[in-house]
């Protein structure tokens, strides 16, 4: 007899949704990037119990379209990408039609929807754990969407457990990447908040509808800690002749990855003792605006800061702004780490052109503000 059998199609589903959504930070990221993604200029982010009893995110974007609802939750439904080779042209932050289907699956989940034309009449959308529509119903709503995520992992008793013993680190990291989004996002007003079982309600941060980043962090982090930094702004050519040895690539020509040319905008501390912080708790990575994990280049980026400042680590908001055709967001599910081709001709060119900035800092403050 075949010991070989197709595993359930329910527990396939469970089983990769686990993926996408991992933790605290994937609900927030998914369910933020699709209020950014449908034009939203209010981003409002509720905690009840730090995340562990629900987790709303309203935004007042575009809202969904009856036609939609059907298939809004069903896997890879999505109305931003139709095949592959539109990947490298993307300017949404979602693609895969994975994040409220695996959100179905993982958690008691619920959307209110309402666009211009129905608001104040709303829609509440209930779904099946496939991601079925099982029912709508009509509510008060303003323009824009509200999703519902409560009792994340109730179906997965080891990972709720564990998100209940670690739910204050993870809430504390969640925060960090709402900073990063709050930041990039200018014209988007944020805010924040946690509604505690006893009642206390504390609101994290908030942001006003600012023009640029530099508002934006002063929102974030107070006018001080803005005080204490000078503006990123490089620009160069990775150099050719560096080439990557990311997983046995070689992807070095100017066919293979676009323009080699790239720019590093943003804020960083000032190359000098009292400026920057003990923890390195205020570093955030951009790849064209999307947030992301770039433990290499936050790496380099200190090395070159610890030779200014050896006792504190220095606030960096850096956005690397380069070819589409450079990097590759299409490594993992939970679309957290990107590739980078060029990854150690960037590193080089990017350490050189920070000691030029900070050297060229260092001479124009005076002796004793040293
Ligand atoms: P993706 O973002 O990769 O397309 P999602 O599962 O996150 O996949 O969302 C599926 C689809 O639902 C999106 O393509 C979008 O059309 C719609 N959608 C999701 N969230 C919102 C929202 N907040 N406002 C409007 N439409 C949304
Ligand atoms: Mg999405």
């Amino acid at each position: 007899m075949a010991t070989i059998k197709p595993i359930e199609g329910r527990s396939v589903h469970q089983i990769q949704s686990g993926q996408v959504i991992v933790d605290l930070c994937s609900v927030v990221k998914e369910l933020v990037e699709n209020g950014l993604d449908a034009g939203a200029t209010t981003i409002d982010v509720r905690f009840r119990n730090n995340g562990l009893d629900s987790i709303e995110v309203q935004d007042n974007g575009s809202g969904i379209a009856p036609d939609d609802y059907d298939t809004i939750a069903l896997k890879h439904y999505t109305s931003k990408l139709s095949s592959y080779d539109d990947l490298s042209a993307l300017q949404t932050f979602g693609f895969r039609g994975e994040a409220l289907s695996s959100l179905c699956a993982l958690s008691k989940f619920h959307i209110v929807t309402a666009r211009a034309v129905d608001a104040p009449k709303g829609t509440r959308l209930d779904f099946e754990i496939s991601g079925k529509l099982k029912g709508t119903s009509v509510v008060a709503s303003q323009k824009g969407t509200t999703v519902v995520v409560e009792s994340l992992f109730y179906n997965l008793p080891v990972r709720r457990k564990e998100l209940e013993k670690t739910v204050k680190r993870e809430y504390g990291k969640v925060l960090g990447l709402l900073h990063a989004y709050a930041c990039i996002s200018t014209g988007v007003k944020f805010s924040v908040s946690n509604q505690m079982p006893k009642g206390k309600k504390t609101v994290a941060f908030s942001t006003n509808s600012n023009p640029n980043t530099k508002e934006n962090i002063a929102n974030v982090y107070g006018a001080k800690t803005l005080s204490a930094l000078i503006p990123l702004d490089l620009k160069f050519e990775m150099d050719p002749t560096v080439k990557s040895t990311q997983s046995g690539r070689n992807r070095s020509t100017q066919e293979d990855s676009g323009s080699k040319e790239v720019c590093i905008v943003g804020h960083i501390s000032r190359p000098v003792v009292g400026e920057g912080r003990q923890t390195p708790d205020r570093q955030m990575f951009f790849v064209n605006s999307r947030p992301c994990g770039l433990p290499q280049v936050a790496k380099a980026f200190n090395e070159v800061y610890k030779s200014y400042n050896v006792t504190q680590s220095p606030f960096i908001f850096a956005d690397i702004r380069l070819d589409t055709n450079a990097y590759d967001v299409n490594v993992s599910p939970d679309k957290r780490t990107i590739l980078l081709h060029d990854q150690m001709a960037l590193l080089e060119s990017l350490k050189t052109s920070l000691v030029e900035l900070f050297e060229a800092h260092d001479q124009s403050v005076p002796q004793n503000q040293l």
